[in-house]
């Protein structure tokens, strides 16, 4: 899996999806508030808070690099006005692929918001997850949910990958600012936007291989334990 880009077909392809289908897979698929996308996206006042929270992204970002723990990448959560989650890249520091800043300030977010969730045993309910109202009009078919980290913002130095960006729709977060774009990232040879095209693509044309639907029935045993559970807490 190549993740430099380098003078191949694939590396050309991803190269001509960054400069002319890259508006249209972050409109539709993720990032609606994309710079490739900035021809949908609504502008937003750059104050002085919303800039110190970006510094703030920035310097955990070049402090990775200049530590050796990972690459240019920071993040901070912010709920209420106040920093209460950072994170930055440490992929070299913990050998961990998935230890992007975006990944860990919402582990960081979520211990502040929830300091007790490691001590469970105080918990009989199993969760400690506050619960809240799906809102008016939403088409979501569960009528209430964790709210995880509904009410905060991201600022994030560079453009999320996918996986981060996943994370950032399960943490519920309510806006994600970026500054760096996925096109910026490619130049210095993270090659995030490929995965992007990839997710839309049926599972037999993906870059790794995938069987769907191996076994189906044993994995459905648990979905049954879940829809079964009478107690259960949808997040
Ligand atoms: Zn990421």
């Amino acid at each position: 899996m190549g993740k430099f880009i380098c003078d191949d077909p694939i590396a050309t392809d991803r190269r001509r999806f960054l400069a002319t289908a890259g508006a249209a897979v972050a409109g539709t698929f993720f990032l609606a508030s994309s710079a490739e996308a900035a021809g949908e996206a609504k502008p937003v006042e750059a104050t002085a808070e919303k800039k110190a929270f970006m510094a703030e992204a920035t310097r955990l970002a070049i402090e990775s690099v200049e530590k050796g723990w990972g690459g240019p990448f920071g993040a901070v959560i912010v709920k209420d006005g106040k920093i209460i989650g950072r994170g930055q890249n440490r992929v070299l520091l913990t050998g961990c692929p998935v230890f992007h800043a975006e990944v860990t300030a919402i582990m960081d977010a979520s211990a502040t918001l929830n300091p007790k969730a490691l001590l469970g045993s105080d918990y009989s309910a199993g969760t400690i997850l506050e619960m809240i109202p799906r809102e008016p009009g939403s088409p979501d078919p569960v009528p209430e949910r964790a709210k995880m980290l509904k009410g905060c913002e991201i600022y994030i130095n560079g453009a999320p990958c996918p996986m981060c960006m996943s994370a950032i729709y399960w943490s519920r977060i309510d806006h994600v600012y970026f500054a760096a774009s996925l096109e910026d990232t490619s130049k210095i040879g993270f090659d995030d936007a490929f995965q992007y095209e990839d997710f839309r693509k049926p599972w037999d044309q993906r870059r790794i291989a995938v069987t769907p639907n191996f076994e189906r029935e044993e994995g459905l045993k648990a979905y049954s334990a879940w829809s079964g559970k009478a107690d259960k807490h949808p997040y």
